[in-house]
C-alpha cells in the first residue's frame, strides 16, 4: 500500500508525515519541482496556501509564445501528479516552523480548514443559497464571488471553499442546508502536522507590484486604467466578463488601447529591476485586442523592448501588425478625460526628450513581479538578493525555484524548478 496517496485538500489524518523532499508553493514551479521528483521515485510533499494549485498562471488567459490556454501545461501537469503515488499535496497549508540541518528537517505545517469536506460533489447549490459576497481575489477584485465559492473553473482540487471571514455567520447555515450530501463542515478548525523531509524547495513565486503606489498613472482612481493581471482576466472566458475585454466604465468597445511598460519598474523609487517578460506579456495581450476588434489601435509606451532569446520571434510577428504601434517614450502621467472617461497619457521619448500626448480608451499598466520572499522570508536564514529574491548558488537555506529565484517566464520556471528538484536529490542523497 502507499504510504503517500495522491491526495488533494487537508483531509489526511496522519500526525506525522515523512518525504525525501518538501516543495513549499503549488504553482508551476513547484508543480514541476513536485512531479519531478516524484517520477524517480522519491517522495514528495507539496505544500500550497491557496485553496487550489497552479499559482498566477492558472489566472492567465493564454500563455505566451504560442498563446496556447493554460489549462494546456497545468492539466499535463496535474495528471502526472494524480497517477503518481509519491506526490501528497496539502492545500491551504503554510509551512511555520523548520528545524534541522540538510538532510533531515523537521517542518511543523499549519492546515487551513477549508469548511468543505471531501463528499463535495461541485453541484453548486450551497453557492446558489449563499447571500454573503465577497471581493474575487483571483480576478483581482474586479467582481465578487459568494462566501463560499469554488476558486475556479479548472480548480484542483475540485472542492468549494468557504472564505474563513465568514465560517461563523449565521447566514452560512443555508448553505449548509443546500448541501445534500453533508459536505460543509463549518466547525472545521485549523491544526498543525509536522513533517520530517530531507531537503525543501521554496517555490512561493510572486505578487504584482502595488499599482496604487504609482500616484501619477491614475490607477485605482481612473476606471479605465487597468494593470496586466487584471488584463488576463478580463480576457479569460471563465473571467469577469466572461472573456470580453471592454472598457471597465461602461463596458463601451475599444478603439484604441495604451500599454504602459515598465510601470514601476526599473524606478529607484518602486522596482528597480526589470521582471523580463512584462513586453512579452503586453505584445501578447495585445493580440487579445486585436483578435476581438479587427479595427482597434494598440499603441506601446516602451524604454526599450526585451524579448530575450526565442522570444525574439513573439515581438518580430506582432510588428507585422499595422495596427500595433510602438512609441519609444516612459509614460509619466495619465488623467481622464472627464467628457467620455478616455484616459490620457503622457510619455517623453527617452532620447529626444520629445513629450507625447494620447487620448485612449484603456490604459494598461505593465506592473512587474515582486517576489513573495521580499515580504515573507524563507526559513533556515536563507540568503536573499537586494530585491527580496532568493540568491542563487549560496547552498545556504532552502533551495530556490521559479519566480522565487528570480523573474521568469513559464517555461524558465519550469527549468529551474527542475533544476531544483535535482539539487533536492542530491541533498537527499548526502544523508
Ligand atoms: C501579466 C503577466 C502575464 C504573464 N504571462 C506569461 C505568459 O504568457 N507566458 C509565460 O511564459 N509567462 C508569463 N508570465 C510569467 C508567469 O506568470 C510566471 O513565470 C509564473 O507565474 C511563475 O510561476 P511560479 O510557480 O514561480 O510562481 P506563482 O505562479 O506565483 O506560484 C507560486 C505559488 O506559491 C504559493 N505560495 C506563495 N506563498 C506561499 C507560502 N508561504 N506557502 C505556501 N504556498 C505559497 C502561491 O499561492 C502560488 O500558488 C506572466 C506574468 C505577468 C505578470
Amino acid at each position: 500500500m502507499a504510504e503517500f496517496e495522491p491526495i488533494a485538500g487537508q483531509d489526511d489524518s496522519s500526525s506525522q508525515i515523512q518525504a525525501e523532499t518538501l516543495v513549499v508553493g503549488g504553482g508551476i514551479a513547484g508543480m514541476t519541482a513536485a512531479i519531478e521528483t516524484a517520477e524517480i521515485g522519491k517522495k514528495v510533499l507539496l505544500v500550497e496556501r491557496n485553496p487550489s494549485l497552479g499559482g498566477r498562471v492558472a489566472a492567465s488567459h493564454q500563455y505566451f509564445p504560442k498563446l496556447c490556454p493554460p489549462t494546456c501545461g497545468m492539466e499535463i501537469n496535474l495528471k502526472r501528479m494524480r497517477s503518481n503515488s509519491n506526490v501528497r499535496i496539502l492545500t491551504l497549508a503554510e509551512v511555520e516552523k523548520v528545524s534541522g540541518s540538510a538532510g533531515d528537517y523537521e517542518v511543523q505545517i499549519k492546515l487551513n480548514p477549508r469548511y468543505v469536506n471531501d463528499k463535495c460533489t461541485c453541484c453548486g447549490e450551497c453557492e446558489k443559497a449563499c447571500e454573503i459576497e465577497r471581493d474575487n481575489d483571483f480576478n483581482y477584485g474586479i467582481d465578487k464571488t459568494k462566501a463560499i465559492y469554488l476558486p475556479h473553473l479548472m480548480a484542483y482540487p475540485q472542492r468549494y471553499v468557504v472564505d474563513p471571514k465568514y465560517a461563523g455567520d449565521e447566514r452560512m447555515k443555508k448553505c449548509v442546508d443546500a448541501c445534500e450530501y453533508g459536505a460543509i463542515e463549518l466547525d472545521m478548525q485549523p491544526r498543525t502536522i509536522a513533517a520530517k523531509v530531507g531537503a525543501i524547495i521554496w517555490a512561493t513565486g510572486w505578487k504584482p507590484y502595488d499599482a496604487t503606489k504609482l500616484d501619477t498613472l491614475g490607477f485605482g482612481k481612473y476606471p479605465n486604467v487597468i494593470t496586466n493581471v487584471m488584463m488576463e482576466r478580463y480576457a479569460s472566458v471563465n473571467g469577469p466578463t466572461g472573456g470580453k475585454v471592454a472598457r471597465p466604465s461602461d463596458g463601451k468597445d475599444i478603439t484604441k488601447i495604451g500599454f504602459v511598460q515598465c510601470a514601476g519598474s526599473r524606478d529607484e523609487n518602486h522596482l528597480p529591476y526589470c521582471s523580463a517578460i512584462c513586453c512579452l506579456a503586453s505584445m501578447k495581450q495585445a493580440t487579445y485586442v486585436r483578435e476581438r476588434y479587427p479595427d482597434a489601435e494598440v499603441h506601446m509606451f516602451y524604454i526599450d523592448v526585451r524579448a530575450p532569446g526565442r522570444l525574439e520571434d513573439f515581438y518580430t510577428k506582432v510588428q507585422d501588425d499595422e495596427k500595433f504601434f510602438f512609441h519609444r517614450g516612459k509614460v509619466a502621467k495619465i488623467t481622464e478625460n472627464p467628457d467620455n472617461q478616455n484616459v490620457i497619457l503622457e510619455a517623453e521619448n527617452t532620447l529626444t526628450g520629445d513629450i507625447t500626448k494620447m487620448e485612449v480608451d484603456l490604459a494598461v499598466l505593465a506592473t512587474g513581479m515582486v517576489p513573495n520572499t521580499a515580504d515573507e522570508p524563507p526559513p533556515l536564514d536563507t540568503p536573499l538578493d537586494e530585491f527580496g529574491f532568493i540568491a542563487p548558488d549560496t547552498g545556504k537555506g532552502v533551495i530556490g525555484a521559479g519566480v522565487a529565484m528570480r523573474p521568469y517566464d513559464v517555461s524558465a520556471s519550469a527549468q529551474d524548478a527542475t533544476g531544483a528538484a535535482l539539487k533536492a536529490i542530491n541533498v537527499e542523497g548526502r544523508r
